[in-house]
């Protein structure tokens, strides 16, 4: 009887799953709702269908926010560890790939396993096919106009994640309630995505996709030390999904193609002990022979002996290699993008409940805030933790 809900969440993904069953361990009467077939959709095709769960070494530092303390107080109440007691609960077997990167060793499918588990040990209810169309406050709570009719319940969690992957399902709708109740949107857009290439360059470097190289990306804002990809229409990889989160358009990004290196002392060196040796074959035995000679044709590097080198010359080259200035045209944009930047103002919001500031009873958890994680399992930790100190609070 939906007349004796206490709490209803909008959304069964990371966040509104966890919060759900959270809830109802403290003996809530829950309703979850999604308009998707099928629960946790982004968790089955996440990490390439092993879902990147969490990070060891998640920390505020990993997230992008307009307000980077807001976060801090869910991630230390329920943390990493917090998550992977739980998947050690369910005996589900991980490990680490890199940089603190915890996946399945089998399936995503294991994660939203647990998370229905969850659901159903306490009895929380998961209802799908069930689009939420609108929502209005009453005297004593929330009444969720739905595809398949009317509900209500004394709390509303909105859960309902960001624009990114319209494919999967994404809606504004969490964006939309937001504003309804007054709540002020820090302005979204597409983050660890893709770049696009403008027409010189995507020419100049097409014959390199499916190419990786370790760099260091930065801008004035960040720097990631992790793999560039050359791709038919651009540069991905994780160092430019990571450094996107931190780009705006027309922008340079600069990347280090040889960070493990000093170029211009090697290459003084090797002018030294090898002098017959040519510039553009040093170049080709750092690089892959393909990216060796479009660089070497994009800057117009002389096919000279090192010995015929000037200082000047090995200079700029070093200089280049070191800050390779990459001008993106664009991002791939939500087709792509992981994640959406911006959301819900996280100012409005109570850190420690979720619960919003403006119309109690109301509640934001997961991606429909401003609270933004690197690549690396860091989404769904903020989706466990602000998921979890709802639930606690709801
Ligand atoms: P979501 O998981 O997006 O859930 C929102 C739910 O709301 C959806 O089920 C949707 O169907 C439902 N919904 C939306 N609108 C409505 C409506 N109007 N009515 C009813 N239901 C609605 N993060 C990591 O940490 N590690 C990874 O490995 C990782 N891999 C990713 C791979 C891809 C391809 C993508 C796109 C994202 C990945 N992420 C990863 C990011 C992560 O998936 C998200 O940050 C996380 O899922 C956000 O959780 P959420 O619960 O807030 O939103």
């Amino acid at each position: 009887d939906s007349s004796t809900l206490d709490v209803i969440v909008i959304g069964a993904g990371a966040a509104g799953l966890h919060c759900a069953a959270t809830a109802a361990k403290r003996g809530k009467r829950v309703l979850v709702l999604d308009h998707a077939k099928q629960a946790g959709k982004k968790i089955l095709i996440s990490g390439g269908g092993r879902c990147n769960f969490t990070n060891m070494y998640a920390s505020a530092e990993n997230f992008l926010s307009e307000n980077p303390h807001f976060c801090k107080s869910a991630l230390s109440r329920y943390t990493q560890w917090d998550f992977i007691g739980l998947v050690n609960d369910y005996g589900i077997a991980y490990h680490e790939k890199t940089l603190g990167q915890l996946f399945c060793d089998h399936s995503a499918k294991d994660i939203v396993a647990m998370l229905m588990a969850e659901c159903s040990k306490y009895g929380a209810k998961v209802q799908l096919r069930t689009e939420v169309q609108r929502v209005e406050a009453t005297a004593d709570g929330y009444v969720v106009h739905t595809s398949s009719g009317m509900l209500q319940a004394s709390k509303l969690v909105v859960a309902c994640g960001g624009l990114s992957m319209p494919k999967l399902g994404a809606t504004p709708l969490g964006y939309q309630i937001a504003e309804q109740f007054g709540h002020r949107i820090v302005p979204v857009r597409a983050g660890l995505v893709p770049f696009t290439l403008h027409e010189a360059d995507k020419e100049r470097y097409a014959e390199l996709s499916g190419l990786a190289v370790d760099v260091v990306a930065e801008n004035e804002r960040a720097s990631f030390k992790e793999a560039l990809l050359f791709t038919h229409r651009g540069v991905s990889g994780p160092s430019m999904l990571q450094i996107s989160s931190y780009w705006f358009p027309g922008e340079t990004v600069s990347v280090n193609l040889l960070p493990d290196e000093d170029c211009f002392a090697r290459l003084n060196e090797l002018r030294q002990s090898r002098p017959r040796m040519s510039l553009r074959s040093v170049i080709q035995e750092w690089f892959p022979k393909r990216l060796a000679l479009t660089l070497c044709d994009q800057y117009q590097w002389p096919d000279k002996n090192l010995a015929d080198c000037t200082n000047s010359l090995l200079q700029r080259v070093a200089d280049t290699l070191h800050a390779w200035q990459l001008k993106p045209n664009g991002t791939e944009g939500y087709r792509t993008a992981e994640v959406t930047l911006g959301g819900v103002d996280t100012n409005q919001v109570s850190s420690k409940t979720m619960e919003s500031r403006l119309q109690p009873g109301l509640f934001f958890i997961g991606e429909v805030i401003d609270v933004t994680g690197w690549l690396g399992g860091y989404n769904f930790q903020w989706a466990w933790s602000s998921g979890w100190v709802c639930g606690e609070s709801v």
